[in-house]
């Protein structure tokens, strides 16, 4: 099998991301079927990267210009599917990498998507309200020839939300001449958005974690949690762990980390960080430094912000049992390592962090046939494929004796590898 080569337009110094997702198909590739060894390249390279010019112009009159990209990593088993974030650290080998990753999420879930994502390298915290809303619609513009509800379908991701996706969604209607819903998911539900939607990566994230903690005989009654991020993903999976009798003791976003060894009210402090742009100086918690985060003594521990957080430097300190990665990509490699030998179960994020794209798949055929569903039948549906999926991945890995990443990666990689060999090569 040959080793992978990089693009020409990424070199060793700036490979990032995109370094950590080639590393886990390299892990994977020999465990493959040799029927499929022939075409492991293709999950070597995105099948195309868009690069986009920016401009908006900000509120004192001047023009600022900003970097934005859109990739199809592979669109073997259908249109691609990805979300959008809005980040100043966003580079191509990042967008690369957490689009490599929605193909193998994807097919995980069996849900009949490509990869895709998409970004543009701005802090949106330094935009007004109108800042955000002419880059979201110029950046929209700019990526209009590569998305379409048949063709690849954005979503929500860090710093995008419903509002984002109905800025996105009305770009594209303008230039379609027509209201197409179907483009974008994660929207309001007055444009076509779907019950259900804002919760459910965080749902997926405890599903996966309460069907891991029942193997492991792990009670989630009285479990501690430590909660990295607490944006969309972070603050519904520990307010639905805590739903479930599970005591959150730490939560961390880019602002500070909240500690209580008894247990944060997760509601009050989300209301005091949405009033105050901050966790530092709500009630009822003590504030640690932002490394202790990693030691805090937990049962489960939920990264949800961005990559390559629990790494060489800090895998070593972590005491929960299971680590359920909300986030993508939040584990690098060498941590994996590390996390294996000390006994501590990874949920690896393509599983763990699927309830999103699953409820974004309900969201996109809602609007197809313009036919609605209740939240309990999205909810129910939701947590049938969450746990099917879980229990797949974990059958394999016991049977293969493998980490749960490596039994994701087996499946996700086989089931995108058939497609594309049964396609053939075209022309
Ligand atoms: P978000 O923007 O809603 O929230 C991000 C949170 O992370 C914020 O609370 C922010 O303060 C915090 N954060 C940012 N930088 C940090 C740092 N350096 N240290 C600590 N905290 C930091 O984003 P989100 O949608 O919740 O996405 C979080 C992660 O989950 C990302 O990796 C994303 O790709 C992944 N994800 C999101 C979805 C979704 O449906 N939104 C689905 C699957 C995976």
């Amino acid at each position: 099998m040959s080793v992978a080569q990089l693009p020409s337009y990424l070199s060793k110094e700036n490979i990032g991301p995109w370094h950590i997702y080639l590393q886990q198909v390299e892990q994977v590739a020999p465990l493959l079927d040799k029927a499929l060894w022939p075409w492991v390249e293709t999950l070597r390279r995105p099948k195309r990267s868009l690069i986009v010019d920016v401009p908006i112009r900000r509120d004192n009159g001047v023009v600022e210009h900003f970097e934005g990209y859109r990739v199809h990593h592979n669109t073997s088993r259908g249109p691609g599917k990805g979300g959008v974030r809005f980040h100043q650290d966003v580079t191509l080998s990042e967008v690369m990498a957490l689009a490599g990753w929605m193909t193998i999420k994807n097919a995980v879930v069996n849900v009949p998507f490509g990869g895709a994502k998409g970004g543009v390298r701005v802090d949106p915290r330094q935009l007004s309200p109108a800042e955000l809303e002419g880059l979201t619609r110029r950046y929209t513009s700019e990526i209009s020839s590569m998305i379409g509800p048949d063709k690849d379908i954005p979503a929500p991701d860090m710093n995008t939300n419903a509002q984002v996706m109905a800025w996105m969604m009305d770009t594209y209607s303008m230039g379609a001449g027509r209201t197409v819903t179907g483009v974008v998911t994660g929207k309001p539900l007055s444009l076509g958005g779907s019950l259900g939607r804002p919760d459910a990566t965080g749902r997926g994230v405890f599903v996966t974690a309460r069907e891991a903690a029942r193997k492991l005989n792990v009670p989630i009654e009285g479990a501690r949690v430590a909660v990295q991020g607490f944006g969309n993903v972070g603050e519904a999976s520990a307010r639905i762990f805590a739903q479930h009798g599970a005591r959150i003791v730490a939560i961390q976003d880019v602002t500070g980390t909240a500690y209580n060894p008894t247990g944060l009210d997760v509601v009050a402090l989300k209301r005091f960080q949405l009033e105050n742009k901050t966790l530092l100086g709500a009630p009822g918690c003590e504030f640690i430094d932002s490394a202790a985060f990693w030691s805090v003594p937990c049962d489960f521990m939920v990264p949800a912000a961005l990559e390559s957080q629990i790494n060489r430097h800090n895998a070593d300190q972590i005491t929960a049992r299971i680590v359920v990665e909300g986030a993508n990509g939040p584990t690098t490699p060498e941590a994996d390592v590390i996390l294996a030998e000390r006994g501590i179960t990874v949920v690896p994020d393509v599983l763990a962090n699927a309830g999103g794209v699953t409820v974004s798949y309900f969201e996109w055929v809602q609007d197809f046939s313009s036919f609605f569903w209740s939240e309990d039948e999205i909810n129910a549906r939701l947590e049938r494929i969450m746990s099917e999926a879980f229990h797949a991945i974990w059958t394999m890995a016991e049977v293969r004796k493998m980490p749960l990443r490596s039994a994701a990666f087996v499946i996700g990689c086989s089931r995108v590898l058939e497609a594309r060999a049964t396609r053939g090569l075209y022309p």
